[in-house]
């Protein structure tokens, strides 16, 4: 987000003299403030995108996003699966192993009825043969939940929150707390967050209407029994497995917004087998970033190490058989929720935990085969 002098900070173009310095103030509050930053997108379901297939104007449906019913039911024991759920009973951020309904699920509303079901065909109704057009709808699939939940937190934080208040008065007035910084800031990267996603989603879109799947690169893994979750995210790590840090030369400006690489992983058990599917686009940044990332993971076992962390760290998309979860130990539960609930800024330091202790036992491990 690119602003003026002057300008107000809430993206609506005009001085802050005119615009939010008219409105009431608002009064920061740490609970309300955590409870927005949890799960925001399932709890505010309130705003509708259009079908994002141009010139479609069915209304949107939701749509799960662990793609392909077998999937879940799979996982479910039932009709339950377990996530990782944040709560803040006291006003700090609180991460537990709730079991919730198969359908209760993530979901999300990009796609009318008709489009949704057009779209994933190759997915749902063929079994997975990582034909380029599958493994670019699974990726699809992280996008499309990525770029609603960007939408909703967009339009919630300013229906909530710019339309009625004037946040920044403490902030102008140098009676800033750190809180209101960090208020501020997450509205910058709420809109660079939506314009990235964005741009991303175009890219896919244009490669389905083209029929031109050859967009992204992929590392594909498959274990040869099946595991006890299942996740759909788009994760972007600065952190190369043994601690290296991105280099700033890949992080380049594409059109006006930085830009960053982006990586969409989905891993679910099907039909015996598990399949691990990692795209990105073939673009030149992207391609040396993850191409990196790779490189320095030498057998399959590494990279689920490194998985076993990096998963339930970075993605909220990620459910669990109760088959698995039954099966930790209160003390392995108790510490996939706390690299459940850490940082996405500590991300980096449980990989490289992860890397570097390979031989080191991790308290759980996610990877490991369950028998439904
Ligand atoms: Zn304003
Ligand atoms: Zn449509």
């Amino acid at each position: 987000m690119k602003l003026r002098v002057g300008e107000c900070l809430c993206g609506s173009g005009e001085d802050y003299e005119r615009c939010c310095k008219l409105k009431p103030r608002y009064t920061f509050d740490y609970h309300t403030y955590n409870q927005f930053i949890g799960k925001r997108a399932r709890q505010y379901d309130q705003f509708k995108m259009p079908c994002v297939f141009s010139n479609c104007s069915e209304p949107v449906i939701k749509s799960h996003t662990i793609q392909n019913n077998g999937i879940l039911d799979r996982l479910a024991v039932d009709g339950h699966v377990y996530e990782t759920d944040g709560t803040a009973p006291d006003g700090y951020p609180k991460i537990e192993l709730k079991k919730i309904g198969r359908n209760e699920t993530s979901l999300f509303r990009c796609l009318c009825n008709r489009h949704d079901a057009e779209l994933f065909a190759p997915i749902e109704k063929q079994p997975y043969i990582g034909s380029d057009e599958q493994n670019l709808l699974y990726s699809f699939r992280s996008i499309l939940f990525s770029l609603w939940k960007a939408t909703e937190n967009r339009n919630y934080w300013k229906t909530e929150y710019f339309d009625k208040y004037n946040i920044f008065h403490d902030f102008f007035e140098g009676r800033a707390g750190g809180m209101y910084e960090q208020f501020i800031l997450s509205n910058i990267a709420m809109q660079d967050d939506y314009a990235r996603i964005r741009m991303l989603h175009d890219k896919y879109m244009r490669a389905v209407e083209e029929r031109d799947f050859s967009i992204l690169t992929h590392r594909c893994f498959e274990l040869d029994y099946e595991i006890g979750f299942a996740c759909c995210s788009l994760l972007y790590t600065n952190t190369l497995p043994n601690g290296g840090a991105i280099d700033p030369n890949l992080v380049a400006e594409v059109g006006k917004e930085n830009y960053y690489p982006q990586m969409t992983v989905a891993c679910f058990p099907n039909d015996g087998k598990t399949h691990i599917i990692c795209s990105w686009l073939n673009e030149d940044i992207d391609n040396a970033h993850y191409g990196k990332f790779f490189a320095q993971m030498r057998t399959t076992k590494e990279v689920l190490d490194v998985f076993n962390i990096m998963l339930p760290t970075i993605t909220e998309e990620i459910y669990y058989s109760p088959v698995l979860i039954d099966s930790l130990t209160p003390k392995a539960k108790a510490e996939l929720c706390r690299v459940a609930g850490a940082e996405p800024m500590l991300v980096g330091q449980y990989i490289n935990t992860g890397y570097q202790w390979l031989n080191k036992k991790c308290g759980f491990d996610l990877f490991r085969m369950v028998r439904y």
